[in-house]
Order: structure tokens, then sequence, then C-alpha cells
């Protein structure tokens, strides 16, 4: 499991990184249900645990499927900081809002010789030119392209936002490189830092520089903003640096992994700061689309699947990308598939049933198949229908959209044969379910809020 976490971490990481901290480490045991791993010291093991834990964590989550607690210990030894617990010293600057537990857990657990500030890199890989555009992503490159060309003036802020794993942080780190390389200043960090680089300043009275270092870049690169929800005194911090940013006419991009309109519980002034530039989705890419990601990215590695294999893993894994760049790595590391041996390898050297069991623990949760149920009782939920009206007769505008989108899923995630979907929605005709399909696909291409909404049906499947 380590090491197909390992694998991916190689992609994610400037390989400097990697080898500094990574490359030493061992995965020995499942222990309380943590991942247990060993690092060369306790450095090493602090560092993992202070600043990469997230990273690590998603990774981790990305290949198993479930959350897991990781432990980094010394040589086999467990060793667990004891933190020490550091009063917040609250300064006039520090505004009126109360600390939210998270903000207040941030302020109290920094160690102290951490440096004020650190710079976050952009990954390396994260480029326009490997980024596979296709119908799902379209808007956002088209955006991203035109964000960096011509930073400051033409959507500003823009505002990416998808589900996890859809190539939101890719992109911004592919506008971060443009305008770096076109002169400009750019600062990449994301919105976990920006609060615990403000709630440390205030706790360290070092707010001025703070503001200055942030107010002085030509571009902001925020990413998943989602996570100052709740975080009153943070919000604060970030409305304030926006405006001066957004004021001087530079440029602010920012991801999130939902739709602004449903951050409820940021302050109305923040969700309409974000909400007054482009706001753009990324939606779950296509068979099409994943093939072409996994062909790139099995490229990039310099490894030579067979199709079949590429195949299985796209039809399988279709809601987030990094978990298909996971299972090209844990079809590698598990089947024993050295780079020379697949290299060389040709269709019929590879046994599809060790593939498929390479992967099972990884699909366990994302190969489940969505049911008709599902997608007839999350549509229903979503709308406030009955699934009895949804297959009914009613014909009026909502029940009507309702319908349609249900016939527009059942085509697109149960892949049921049309005249299948006519005879589950209550009787009808297979030239219904063509035109429903249709216009909901014409609707999608302008519509918004359709987006919004289907994207929020597909998540709630899962719940
Ligand atoms: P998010 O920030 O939306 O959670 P990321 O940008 O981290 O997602 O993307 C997850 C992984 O998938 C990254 O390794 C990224 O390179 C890859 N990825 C996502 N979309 C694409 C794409 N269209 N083309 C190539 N790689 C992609
Ligand atoms: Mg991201």
């Amino acid at each position: 499991m380590w090491e197909a976490v390992l694998g991916e971490l190689q992609l994610q990481v400037p390989k400097p990184s990697y080898e500094t901290w990574l490359r030493g480490t061992k995965g020995v045991s499942v222990s309380d249900g943590a991942l247990v791993i060993l690092t060369p010291n306790a450095f090493v093991s602090e560092m993992l645990d202070t600043r990469m834990y997230s990273l690590i964590s998603r990774c981790l989550e990305s290949i198993t499927g479930n959350p897991m607690e990781i432990r980094f210990e010394v040589g086999g030894e467990s060793r667990r900081p004891d933190r020490l617990f550091n009063p917040i010293k609250q300064t006039g600057d520090a505004g009126t809002s109360p600390l939210s537990p998270d903000e207040y857990r941030a302020a109290s657990s920094q160690p102290q010789s951490r440096p004020s500030f650190r710079h976050l890199e952009l990954n390396e890989r994260y480029r326009f030119d490997n980024f596979i555009v296709g119908s799902s992503n379209n808007l956002a490159h088209a955006a991203s392209v035109a964000v960096s060309e011509n930073p400051g003036f033409v959507y500003n802020p823009l505002v990416i936002y998808s589900g996890v794993g859809l190539g939101k942080t890719h992109l911004m780190h592919a506008i971060g490189h443009e305008v770096r390389e076109s002169g400009h200043d750019v600062l990449y960090t994301t919105t976990e830092e920006f609060t615990n680089e403000y709630i440390r300043s205030i706790r360290e009275g070092t707010t001025e520089e703070f503001r200055d270092r942030y107010r002085s870049t030509n571009v902001l690169l925020l990413d998943d903003i989602q996570f100052i929800i709740g975080k009153e005194q943070t919000q604060e911090g970030f409305f304030h640096t926006f405006n001066a940013l957004h004021m001087a006419g530079k440029q602010i991009v920012i991801t999130c992994d939902r739709p602004v309109s449903e951050l409820s519980l940021l302050q109305d002034r923040v969700s309409s700061r974000l909400a007054g530039g482009l706001v753009v989705d990324i939606q779950i890419p296509d068979l099409e689309t994943r093939m072409a990601i996994l062909r790139s990215k099995a490229e990039q590695l310099d490894w030579r699947f067979p199709d079949k294999v590429l195949e299985f893993i796209a039809g399988r894994v279709q809601r987030n990308v990094r978990e298909l760049e996971g299972c090209l790595n844990i079809v590698a590391a598990h089947a024993g598939l050295g780079k020379q041996s697949l290299n060389g390898a040709s269709d019929a050297d590879i046994d599809l049933g060790l593939v498929e069991q390479a992967l099972e623990d990884s699909l366990k949760e994302s190969a489940r198949r969505v049911s008709e149920e599902d997608v007839l009782g999350a549509v229903a939920r979503y709308f406030s229908i009955d699934k009895s009206t949804l297959k009914g007769k009613k014909r009026d505008r909502p029940t009507a959209q309702a319908r349609h989108v249900s016939m527009y899923l059942l085509r697109e995630e149960v892949q049921l044969p049309l005249a299948t979907i006519g005879r589950v929605m209550g009787g009808r005709d297979h030239t219904t379910v063509i035109h429903a399909c249709r216009r909901i696909e014409r609707q999608l291409e302008a519509d918004t809020r359709l987006r919004r909404d289907l994207m929020n049906i597909r998540e709630s499947f899962a719940a």
C-alpha cells in the first residue's frame, strides 16, 4: 500500500523533496487503524507530519478508497511530539471574530521553530501542455489559458470548481508557470497554508509582514478555498487581501471543491466577491477523455500499458482523475511489472484477472456501479419530487425537467438501453428518452445551473 502511495507522491512532489523526505520511508504495519510508516529520523517524521500530512493522506485515501490515519515512527519506535499549548496572543489587528476550533488548533500547534513564511512551489508536472482537454473541462481550460495570457484583465477572480481529483490544482499551477515565465510575480498557496500563516501572524504580531507578502504579488493563486468555511477570522484576512489585490488590478485565481453558491458558511461579502468574477466548473470526464488521460500519463512515465488494461481502468474509474493515475501505479506495482516487463508486454501477456485483483481494493468504493435506484432516488431527493411522480404523467416544467435529468443519468451513469429507460420511467417510448437526453445535453452547454445540479446529484449517489 505504501509503495503505491509513494508511486503517487513521486508524481506530485518535486523530485528534491521526494528524495529528501520520502525515499527512505517504509510502510511497516497497520495498527489501531493507522498506517505506520518508518522514517530514518525524527526530523523527517516531523516534516512529514507537519508539512506533508494532508497530501500524503489524500494519496493514501485515493488508493485505498478510505480515509486512514498515518503515523510516522522513527526506526520502529513510536514518537509523537508533545505539542506545546500556546495560548494565542490576540492583537488589536486581529479583527473581532473569534477563532474557530480549527483556527485555534492551527494557532496552538505550530512548532515555534517554523519559519514565519514558507514558500509553496508549483508542481513542475502541472502544465497546460499535459492537460488533456475534453468536453468536461474545456471551459475551465479556456478560461485558465485566457487568464494566463492576460493576468488581471480578463476574468478576475477566476474561480474553478469541481469535485476532487478533477484537475483544479493542475490548471492553477499551469497558470502559475505561464505567468511566471512571462515575468510576473506569482504566489501560490493553499488555503490551509494561508490560514496557518494568517493565524500565526496574528499570534506573532507580524500581520504587517503577512499583508505585505500577499499584497506585493502580481498573481495570487489560492487553492481549495472551501477550507476557510467556518473560519471567520481567516475570512476577514482573505477579504482584505482580496480587496487590496483586486483593486490594484492583480490577478486572483481560486479553486474550490464545491459551487461557490453553496459555500453558505462563507460570509456574504466573501462569497459575493468570488461570484463577481468568472466561475467555471470541471465535470466528470467522459470515457474518451479518461482514456486520453491514461495514455498520456502512461507515456509520461514511459510505460506502455496494453490498451486492454487502460480500457479496463477507464471503464471502472469514472469520477476522479487522481484515482485513474493511482490505478496505473497500483497495476504496475502490485503485478510486479517493472518498466522492462511492461514495455515488452503485449496484450496477450497481461492477465486481466491479475489487473482486476490488483485494483480490487482501491476500487471497492468507486467501482460500485450506480444503480437505477441510486439515480432515481438521488434525483427525487435533489428536486424534492416523489419517485412515482418522476415516473408519472405530471407535465409541469420542474417535473418534466427532473424526469429528463433522470433519463439522461440513467443512460450516462447506469448505461441502460433506451428502451429499458423508457420502461423504467413509467412506460415511455424510446424516442421520448432520446429527446430527453438530447435536450439535457443541449442545455448543459450553456446552463451552469444545470451543470451544477448534475454535479451535486452525481455526488450524492455515493451517499
Ligand atoms: P483537484 O485539484 O481538482 O483535486 P488535481 O488538479 O490535483 O485535482 O488533479 C488530480 C490529478 O489528476 C493530477 O495528477 C492531475 O495532473 C491529473 N489530471 C486531472 N485532470 C487532468 C487532465 N485533464 N489531463 C491530465 N491530467 C489531469
Ligand atoms: Mg486540488
